[in-house]
C-alpha cells in the first residue's frame, strides 16, 4: 500500500472545523488504501511563542483528536514529530539545497510574518516549509492529504525531492498533494474570504471541535452573510453563504444543489438554525471521544510511543542513506 503522510500543529486547544473537514476526514477515509503516518508536528509550532506547559498539553490534545476523528492506530502510525530525530536532521540537509529566494516566495510566510511586523517574525517561520518537506520526504510519502493553503509548500517539497534526486541520485519519492476541492478551504465565519485558522486574531469566526456545543451553535447563528435573501452557492458574490453550504454539504453528505433546492424561498436564519444542529451533531460526540481519551493519558502515550517506534525505524534507514548520499562520513 502506498505511503501517506500528514500532520497538524498543536497550536491551539482544539482543532477547528477546517482542520477536521480539510484534513482529518480525508485522513480517516484514506486509511483503507494507504499506509498512513499521521504526525503531531510540535516542532513546527515552536514558530509560535507558546507557554511550554501549554504546548505539551496541546500536543496530547491534538493526538487525542486524531483518534477521536477515527484514526485507527492499528492501521496508521500516530506520533509526535520531535520523538523522531530524523525530521530535524533532514530539514537541515534540505535547507542547504533550498534557495533563499525560493523560500522567500512562500505566501504563508509572507502572511504570517506580516502579522508579526518585519522584525517580529522568527527564522523558524521562514524555514517552516523546509521542515515540512523533511516530514514528508523522510517517509517516502506518495500522497499528502492537506488543505488548499498547503499547495505551495507541497510544490516546494516536490522541487526539493527532484533536486536532491538529480544531484545525489534517486533517494526520495516525489509526493503528490491530495486536496479535496469541496472542503479544501473552509473559511472564517466572520471573515468568509479568509481561511478558518487556529492562529486567527479573532476566534469568533472559528468553530472549535472541542468547543461547548452552545458556543458552536451561537457562532453558526452569528455567521456573516450578505444583504440578499437568496440561498445559493456563489463563492464570489456570497462567500458567507457559500461557506455555510459547503460545511453543511460535507457534514450531512448532501450535495449543494440538493441543499439549494431544499432552502429555496427560505431565510438565512432557517439555514443557520439547521446547520447549527448538523454541526453540533458532529462536534458533540467528537468532543466526548477526545475527552475520554485525554482521561487516560497513559494509554494515549503508549499509542504515541508505538507510533514513534514505527516511524523511527523508517526514518533512521532514510537518514543514513541521505547522509551517505551527500558525503557525511559515517561514524565508525
Ligand atoms: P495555523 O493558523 O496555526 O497555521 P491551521 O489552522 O492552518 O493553523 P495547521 O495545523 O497549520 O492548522 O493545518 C493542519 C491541516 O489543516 C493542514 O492540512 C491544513 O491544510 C488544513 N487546514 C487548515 N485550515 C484549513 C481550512 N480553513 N480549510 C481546510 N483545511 C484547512
Ligand atoms: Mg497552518
Amino acid at each position: 500500500r502506498p505511503r501517506l503522510f500528514s500532520g497538524m500543529q498543536p497550536t491551539s486547544d482544539s482543532l477547528h472545523l477546517g482542520n477536521y473537514l480539510g484534513a482529518l476526514v480525508q485522513w480517516v477515509a484514506m486509511q483503507e488504501q494507504f499506509d498512513p503516518i499521521y504526525c503531531v508536528v510540535d516542532l513546527h509550532s515552536l514558530t509560535l511563542d507558546t507557554d511550554p506547559k501549554v504546548l505539551r498539553q496541546r500536543t496530547r490534545v491534538t493526538a487525542a483528536q486524531y483518534l477521536a476523528g477515527g484514526i485507527d492506530p492499528a492501521r496508521s502510525a500516530v506520533f509526535v514529530q520531535s520523538h523522531v530525530a530524523g525530521h530535524s536532521q533532514l530539514a537541515w540537509v534540505l535547507s542547504c539545497i533550498t534557495g533563499f529566494g525560493e523560500a522567500a516566495r512562500m505566501t504563508q510566510f509572507k502572511d504570517k510574518s506580516a502579522r508579526h511586523g518585519q522584525d517580529g517574525a522568527n527564522v523558524g517561520l521562514f524555514t517552516y516549509p523546509i521542515l515540512m518537506a523533511a516530514d514528508i520526504l523522510l517517509y517516502d510519502a506518495a500522497k499528502v492529504p492537506v488543505g488548499e493553503d498547503q499547495r505551495q509548500h507541497l510544490e516546494l517539497t516536490r522541487n526539493l525531492a527532484q533536486r536532491f534526486n538529480s544531484r545525489f541520485g534517486q533517494t526520495f519519492v516525489v509526493p503528490e498533494p491530495y486536496i479535496v476541492k469541496a472542503t479544501a478551504k473552509i473559511t472564517d465565519l466572520q471573515e468568509p474570504t479568509a481561511k478558518m485558522s487556529k492562529s486567527a486574531e479573532s476566534q469568533n469566526g472559528v468553530i472549535d471541535m472541542l468547543a461547548d456545543p452552545k458556543v458552536v451553535a451561537k457562532r453558526i447563528r452569528s455567521a456573516v452573510t450578505d444583504t440578499e435573501r437568496e440561498i445559493r452557492f456563489d463563492e464570489e458574490a456570497k462567500p458567507g453563504i457559500a461557506n455555510l453550504l459547503r460545511i453543511y454539504s460535507a457534514l450531512a453528505g448532501e450535495s449543494i444543489p440538493e441543499l439549494e433546492e431544499r432552502y429555496a424561498g427560505k431565510g438565512y436564519g432557517d439555514l443557520k438554525k439547521d446547520l447549527a444542529e448538523v454541526v453540533v451533531g458532529v462536534v458533540e460526540p467528537f468532543r466526548a471521544r477526545a475527552l475520554a481519551l485525554l482521561d487516560d493519558p497513559a494509554e494515549l502515550d503508549r499509542i504515541l510511543a508505538d507510533g514513534a517506534d514505527r516511524a523511527r525505524q523508517l526514518a533512521e534507514v532514510k537518514m543514513a542513506r541521505v547522509y551517505d548520499r551527500v558525503g557525511i562520513l559515517a561514524p565508525q
